[in-house]
Protein backbone atom coordinates (compact mmCIF):
# COMPACT_ATOMS: atom_id res chain seq x y z
CA UNK A 1 0.00 0.00 0.00
CA UNK A 2 1.29 3.21 -1.17
CA UNK A 3 2.18 6.03 1.73
CA UNK A 4 1.49 8.72 -0.73
CA UNK A 5 -0.87 10.94 -0.01
CA UNK A 6 -1.78 11.89 -3.47
CA UNK A 7 -1.13 10.10 -7.05
CA UNK A 8 3.07 10.41 -7.37
CA UNK A 9 3.17 12.15 -11.03
CA UNK A 10 4.23 10.32 -13.88
CA UNK A 11 7.68 10.10 -14.66
CA UNK A 12 9.07 12.21 -17.55
CA UNK A 13 10.74 10.31 -20.28
CA UNK A 14 12.32 10.65 -23.62
CA UNK A 15 11.90 7.42 -25.93
CA UNK A 16 15.29 5.79 -27.08
CA UNK A 17 16.15 4.28 -30.61
CA UNK A 18 15.67 0.81 -30.63
CA UNK A 19 13.13 0.28 -27.58
CA UNK A 20 12.98 1.41 -24.32
CA UNK A 21 12.51 5.13 -22.33
CA UNK A 22 15.33 7.41 -20.80
CA UNK A 23 13.92 8.92 -17.70
CA UNK A 24 14.50 12.26 -17.15
CA UNK A 25 15.54 13.71 -13.95
CA UNK A 26 16.69 17.24 -14.27
CA UNK A 27 17.25 19.76 -17.50
CA UNK A 28 20.18 21.75 -16.90
CA UNK A 29 21.06 24.28 -20.16
CA UNK A 30 23.60 26.08 -20.79
CA UNK A 31 23.63 29.70 -22.07
CA UNK A 32 25.26 31.83 -24.94
CA UNK A 33 27.81 28.97 -25.89
CA UNK A 34 28.32 29.73 -29.66
CA UNK A 35 29.72 33.00 -30.57
CA UNK A 36 27.53 34.42 -33.18
CA UNK A 37 24.34 33.59 -31.32
CA UNK A 38 26.41 35.28 -28.18
CA UNK A 39 26.62 38.40 -30.80
CA UNK A 40 23.07 38.79 -31.73
CA UNK A 41 21.97 38.57 -28.04
CA UNK A 42 24.24 42.00 -27.93
CA UNK A 43 27.48 40.45 -25.63
CA UNK A 44 30.71 39.49 -26.05
CA UNK A 45 31.17 36.15 -26.86
CA UNK A 46 34.38 35.87 -24.96
CA UNK A 47 33.50 37.26 -21.84
CA UNK A 48 32.69 34.60 -19.53
CA UNK A 49 32.57 30.47 -18.60
CA UNK A 50 29.58 28.74 -19.49
CA UNK A 51 26.54 29.26 -17.08
CA UNK A 52 23.70 27.44 -16.57
CA UNK A 53 19.86 27.86 -16.13
CA UNK A 54 17.33 24.83 -15.87
CA UNK A 55 14.21 23.76 -16.95
CA UNK A 56 11.77 21.09 -15.37
CA UNK A 57 11.71 17.47 -16.30
CA UNK A 58 8.09 17.68 -16.98
CA UNK A 59 8.52 20.68 -19.56
CA UNK A 60 9.65 17.87 -22.24
CA UNK A 61 7.35 17.19 -25.52
CA UNK A 62 8.39 13.94 -26.75
CA UNK A 63 7.67 12.03 -30.06
CA UNK A 64 6.51 15.12 -31.96
CA UNK A 65 4.03 16.24 -30.45
CA UNK A 66 2.46 19.72 -30.54
CA UNK A 67 3.40 22.51 -28.61
CA UNK A 68 0.95 25.24 -27.68
CA UNK A 69 1.89 28.81 -27.53
CA UNK A 70 2.67 29.27 -24.24
CA UNK A 71 0.67 31.81 -22.59
CA UNK A 72 2.15 35.80 -21.66
CA UNK A 73 4.59 36.17 -24.38
CA UNK A 74 4.28 37.95 -27.91
CA UNK A 75 8.00 36.34 -28.68
CA UNK A 76 8.18 32.93 -28.34
CA UNK A 77 11.50 31.71 -29.94
CA UNK A 78 13.31 28.43 -30.93
CA UNK A 79 16.62 27.87 -30.22
CA UNK A 80 17.88 24.21 -31.39
CA UNK A 81 20.70 22.82 -29.37
CA UNK A 82 22.46 19.28 -28.65
CA UNK A 83 20.90 16.95 -25.84
CA UNK A 84 22.88 15.39 -23.49
CA UNK A 85 22.15 12.82 -21.50
CA UNK A 86 23.51 11.62 -18.33
CA UNK A 87 24.10 8.17 -17.22
CA UNK A 88 27.00 7.37 -14.69
CA UNK A 89 26.96 10.29 -11.99
CA UNK A 90 29.64 12.10 -10.80
CA UNK A 91 30.72 15.69 -9.17
CA UNK A 92 33.66 17.72 -9.98
CA UNK A 93 33.83 15.57 -13.13
CA UNK A 94 36.92 16.05 -15.10
CA UNK A 95 37.44 17.09 -18.44
CA UNK A 96 39.27 14.24 -20.00
CA UNK A 97 36.59 12.34 -18.45
CA UNK A 98 33.71 13.61 -19.48
CA UNK A 99 32.10 11.89 -21.97
CA UNK A 100 31.93 8.53 -20.14
CA UNK A 101 29.46 10.56 -17.94
CA UNK A 102 27.45 10.71 -21.02
CA UNK A 103 24.64 7.33 -21.93
CA UNK A 104 23.19 8.98 -25.00
CA UNK A 105 22.34 11.94 -27.07
CA UNK A 106 19.41 13.57 -28.56
CA UNK A 107 18.24 16.88 -30.83
CA UNK A 108 16.19 19.42 -28.43
CA UNK A 109 14.62 22.58 -28.96
CA UNK A 110 15.14 25.30 -26.07
CA UNK A 111 11.54 26.92 -26.60
CA UNK A 112 11.88 30.86 -24.81
CA UNK A 113 9.43 33.29 -24.28
CA UNK A 114 12.58 35.92 -25.67
CA UNK A 115 10.43 39.09 -24.25
CA UNK A 116 10.28 38.06 -20.55
CA UNK A 117 13.65 36.72 -20.79
CA UNK A 118 14.64 40.15 -22.08
CA UNK A 119 12.33 41.65 -19.13
CA UNK A 120 13.88 39.32 -16.94
CA UNK A 121 17.81 40.00 -17.94
CA UNK A 122 16.49 44.11 -17.73
CA UNK A 123 15.20 43.27 -14.01
CA UNK A 124 17.89 41.11 -12.73
CA UNK A 125 15.35 38.55 -12.23
CA UNK A 126 15.04 35.09 -12.77
CA UNK A 127 15.07 33.45 -15.97
CA UNK A 128 12.40 30.42 -14.88
CA UNK A 129 9.60 32.15 -16.60
CA UNK A 130 11.35 32.78 -20.01
CA UNK A 131 12.53 29.40 -19.95
CA UNK A 132 11.49 27.12 -17.56
CA UNK A 133 7.38 27.16 -18.64
CA UNK A 134 5.33 23.32 -19.62
CA UNK A 135 6.36 21.97 -23.21
CA UNK A 136 9.46 24.23 -23.04
CA UNK A 137 12.07 21.55 -23.91
CA UNK A 138 10.44 19.18 -27.42
CA UNK A 139 13.53 16.63 -27.66
CA UNK A 140 13.80 13.81 -29.89
CA UNK A 141 14.69 10.37 -30.27
CA UNK A 142 17.75 9.35 -27.66
CA UNK A 143 20.46 7.66 -29.15
CA UNK A 144 22.86 5.61 -27.38
CA UNK A 145 26.52 7.52 -26.93
CA UNK A 146 28.29 4.16 -28.61
CA UNK A 147 26.47 4.94 -31.84
CA UNK A 148 27.45 8.13 -31.81
CA UNK A 149 31.74 8.32 -32.78
CA UNK A 150 32.17 12.16 -32.83
CA UNK A 151 29.47 14.02 -30.72
CA UNK A 152 31.89 17.44 -30.30
CA UNK A 153 31.20 18.23 -34.40
CA UNK A 154 28.07 17.67 -36.72
CA UNK A 155 25.83 19.76 -38.78
CA UNK A 156 22.63 21.17 -36.52
CA UNK A 157 20.37 23.07 -38.06
CA UNK A 158 16.66 24.13 -37.42
CA UNK A 159 14.20 24.84 -40.17
CA UNK A 160 10.78 26.73 -39.60
CA UNK A 161 7.82 25.86 -42.46
CA UNK A 162 10.45 24.61 -44.51
CA UNK A 163 13.10 27.34 -44.03
CA UNK A 164 16.27 27.52 -42.62
CA UNK A 165 16.64 29.13 -39.90
CA UNK A 166 19.29 28.18 -37.44
CA UNK A 167 22.48 26.28 -38.76
CA UNK A 168 26.22 25.68 -37.92
CA UNK A 169 28.15 23.05 -36.74
CA UNK A 170 28.96 21.38 -33.18
CA UNK A 171 32.52 22.42 -33.22
CA UNK A 172 31.25 25.41 -32.98
CA UNK A 173 30.28 25.54 -29.08
CA UNK A 174 32.50 28.57 -27.25
CA UNK A 175 32.70 25.42 -24.46
CA UNK A 176 32.75 22.09 -26.13
CA UNK A 177 30.70 19.29 -24.41
CA UNK A 178 33.83 18.01 -22.15
CA UNK A 179 34.32 21.57 -20.56
CA UNK A 180 30.27 22.33 -20.03
CA UNK A 181 30.00 19.10 -18.36
CA UNK A 182 33.08 19.57 -16.11
CA UNK A 183 32.22 22.96 -15.29
CA UNK A 184 28.50 22.25 -14.58
CA UNK A 185 29.47 19.24 -12.76
CA UNK A 186 31.42 21.71 -10.22
CA UNK A 187 27.97 23.27 -8.76
CA UNK A 188 25.81 20.12 -9.46
CA UNK A 189 26.19 16.27 -8.55
CA UNK A 190 25.17 14.96 -11.62
CA UNK A 191 23.11 12.05 -11.95
CA UNK A 192 21.71 9.74 -14.39
CA UNK A 193 18.71 10.78 -15.75
CA UNK A 194 19.86 14.65 -15.97
CA UNK A 195 19.73 16.21 -19.32
CA UNK A 196 22.19 19.08 -20.42
CA UNK A 197 20.59 21.09 -23.29
CA UNK A 198 24.06 22.56 -24.66
CA UNK A 199 23.50 26.13 -26.42
CA UNK A 200 22.43 27.53 -29.62
CA UNK A 201 23.63 28.89 -32.75
CA UNK A 202 23.18 32.23 -34.48
CA UNK A 203 19.60 32.79 -35.78
CA UNK A 204 16.80 31.79 -32.95
CA UNK A 205 13.97 33.59 -33.84
CA UNK A 206 10.16 33.57 -33.53
CA UNK A 207 7.61 31.12 -33.98
CA UNK A 208 3.68 31.66 -34.26
CA UNK A 209 0.89 29.16 -34.00
CA UNK A 210 0.82 26.63 -36.90
CA UNK A 211 4.43 26.59 -37.33
CA UNK A 212 6.29 23.24 -37.90
CA UNK A 213 9.74 22.85 -36.49
CA UNK A 214 12.15 20.35 -37.90
CA UNK A 215 15.61 20.12 -36.37
CA UNK A 216 18.32 17.66 -36.64
CA UNK A 217 22.09 17.15 -35.48
CA UNK A 218 24.34 14.97 -38.28
CA UNK A 219 24.81 11.74 -36.95
CA UNK A 220 22.23 12.01 -33.70
CA UNK A 221 18.94 12.85 -35.42
CA UNK A 222 16.18 14.88 -35.71
CA UNK A 223 13.33 16.65 -33.79
CA UNK A 224 10.20 18.66 -34.76
CA UNK A 225 6.90 19.81 -33.43
CA UNK A 226 4.16 21.98 -34.23
CA UNK A 227 2.81 25.48 -32.79
CA UNK A 228 -0.25 24.73 -31.60
MN1 LIG B 1 19.30 27.75 -25.16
Amino acid sequence: MSEYVIAPPPQATIPVAGGGLFPVRRIYCVGRNYAEHAREMGHDPNAEPPFFFAKPADAVVTGGAAVPYPSETENFHHEIELVAAIGVAGASIAVADALGHVWGYAVGIDLTRRDLQAWAKKGAKPWEIAKGFDHSAPIGTLVRAATVPQPLRGRIELSVNGELRQGADLSDMTWDLPHVIAELSRYFALHPGDLIMTGTPAGVGPVVRGDRLLGSIAGIGTVATTIA
